[in-house]
């Protein structure tokens, strides 16, 4: 079966059942309704010339529209480009061109596109559709091509086939207590990224619950609408629990009163959230990690059903996870938790963390170059260990390595000890050319909400917890740090 596969069959199944509601508007789709809209969708789209293969690019942002066209547009056999809708014209102009996108579907099809490339706007159930045909594009035909968010890069086109992601979702139902029929999911991170639409928007059609779609986070109002939409599940990123928390406990209780599930993933979930999340509703917030040439889940701490502060847990049943060194041997065997403890005495060895499973990509847009070795292993650019339960730590991404008089500094390691001082709200670290040391550690510092702090606590909180090297040379106080439409630090910016 195809991806577009999964609406038709929760429309066979639950057909009266709500698919999917806004909260803004207040208007939803029943299962049936859903894919009676796709149809129309897929029906458009082959009237404007689609045919199986062709890109189709989505420039909407989270919302109904969104979902009827994804699934319409596969139903059409096309290859989706999920876009954000802030794109600006001249980056809107490359990736149309980079992904061959020959239609876009976006609000208004009168906005201004490139030559050659025609706007169309999202359809409604009440279109006719007329039992368009699935155009039967299954396994190793290309589902979606998504382009990752950019903060380390030029944009890359991920081409992520059926298969890998349905191989993701079936990965994710093995794990105890994921998504259940009777649950509502609240999904305001983009569906453009593929967090937002695998473990989001598609688990939930998989097994027939009912996504509650917001188009923007806004913590107060976003806290009101779980509590008025009944939500009983939250796909979130860490910028959002952060905020959650930093309204008190007293808003918590309230606002996530029938919420009994709560996941995180795309960047590093502070400790002091999940702490303060905790001791206020009872609730955990598990961790994820994932990428999206993984479709994108790898590990989750809901695979051993105890959030750990500081780990993101280990792999999904199916997918294999192990450890190399940059120059590609082996540190480490794969992970098996039952055999975890001879391998490992000590943790803290890191290698850059490497996956195989049924979920990886097929190499980026269009020649499918840089996918998986000739053994079915990718290397991620991200650097972790094992602690000695087996348990997967992130220590950084790789390429954001500062090195301080030729010893490594990892930001990360030194934001997460910043943001211990309950005077912080939120904290980044970059390197900056410095004439003595080659590079040296600076640190941008969002103090929390009335709270005095000087630079000089900061510096002095490091260096009792930190060697020498890692200790800010700087420290910048900001309002609010950069962040990509998945919460994630834009480092290449505060450089
Ligand atoms: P680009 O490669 O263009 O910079 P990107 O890497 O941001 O884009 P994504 O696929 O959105 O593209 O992000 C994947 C990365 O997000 C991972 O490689 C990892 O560094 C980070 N990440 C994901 N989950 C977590 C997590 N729970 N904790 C820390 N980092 C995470």
């Amino acid at each position: 079966p195809g991806v577009g596969e999964l609406l038709t069959r929760a429309a066979a199944a639950w057909p009266e059942h709500p698919a999917v509601c806004e909260t803004g508007t207040g208007r939803g789709l029943t299962y049936r309704q859903a894919e009676a809209a796709a149809q129309a969708q897929a029906r458009r789209l082959a009237d404007a010339g689609v045919e199986p293969g062709d890109r189709v690019a989505l420039r909407l942002p989270t919302s109904v529209d969104f979902v009827v066209a994804f699934f319409g547009a596969l139903r059409a056999g096309a290859i989706v480009v999920p876009l954000s809708p802030q794109v600006p014209g001249p980056e809107l102009g490359k990736l149309l061109a980079h992904s061959g996108a020959k239609v876009v579907v976006q609000r208004d099809a009168e906005e201004e596109l490139p030559d050659g490339v025609s706007g169309l706007t999202p359809a409604s159930d009440s279109d006719d559709g007329a039992d368009f045909a699935d155009a039967g594009r299954a396994g190793e035909d290309i589902a979606v091509v998504s382009y990752t968010s950019g903060t380390t890069g030029p944009p890359r086109g991920v081409m992520l086939s059926h298969r890998a992601l349905l191989a993701n979702l079936a990965q994710i139902s093995g794990v105890e207590g994921v998504l259940e029929q009777d649950d509502r999911v609240l999904i305001t991170i983009p569906l453009f990224h593929v967090y937002g639409l695998g473990p989001g928007l598609l688990q939930a059609t998989a097994v027939g619950a009912t996504t509650v779609l917001s188009e923007r986070f806004e913590a107060q109002r976003t806290l009101d609408d779980c509590a008025e939409q009944r939500v009983t599940s939250i796909t979130g990123v860490p910028t959002m629990y952060a905020e959650f928390a930093a309204l008190g406990p007293d808003e918590l209780r309230r606002g996530l009163a029938t919420v009994r599930r709560m996941t995180s993933g795309a960047a590093p979930l502070h400790p002091k959230t999940l702490t303060a999340i905790r001791e206020a509703t009872g609730l955990d917030v598990y961790e994820g990690y994932g990428l999206t040439e993984c479709a994108p889940v790898v590990t989750s701490t809901l695979v051993t059903g105890y959030p750990k502060p500081g780990s993101v847990g280990r792999p999904l049943p199916g997918i294999e996870l192990r450890l190399v060194d940059s120059d590609g041997t082996d540190q480490t065997v794969p992970l098996d938790p039952d055999d975890v403890d001879d391998v490992f005495e000590a943790e803290g060895e890191t290698g850059l963390v490497s996956i195989r499973g049924a979920n990886l990509f097929s190499g980026y847009w269009p020649d499918g170059d840089h996918g998986p070795d000739a053994e079915g292993w990718f290397r991620t650019g991200d650097v972790g260990y094992l602690d000695t339960d087996g348990d997967l730590h992130l220590v950084d991404r790789a390429n954001d390595l500062v090195i301080v008089n030729g010893f490594n500094v990892f930001p990360r390691e030194v934001e997460a000890v910043i943001t211990e001082l309950p005077e912080v709200a939120e904290a980044a670290v970059v390197g900056v050319v410095d004439e003595r040391s080659g590079e040296a550690v600076k640190a941008f510092v969002v103090p929390a909400t009335g709270a005095a702090l000087s630079e000089q606590q900061v510096v002095d909180h490091c260096a009792a917890h930190l060697a020498g090297y890692k200790v800010p040379h700087a420290v910048e106080f900001a309002e609010s740090l950069p962040h990509s439409a998945t919460g994630k630090l834009r480092r290449t910016r505060l450089r």
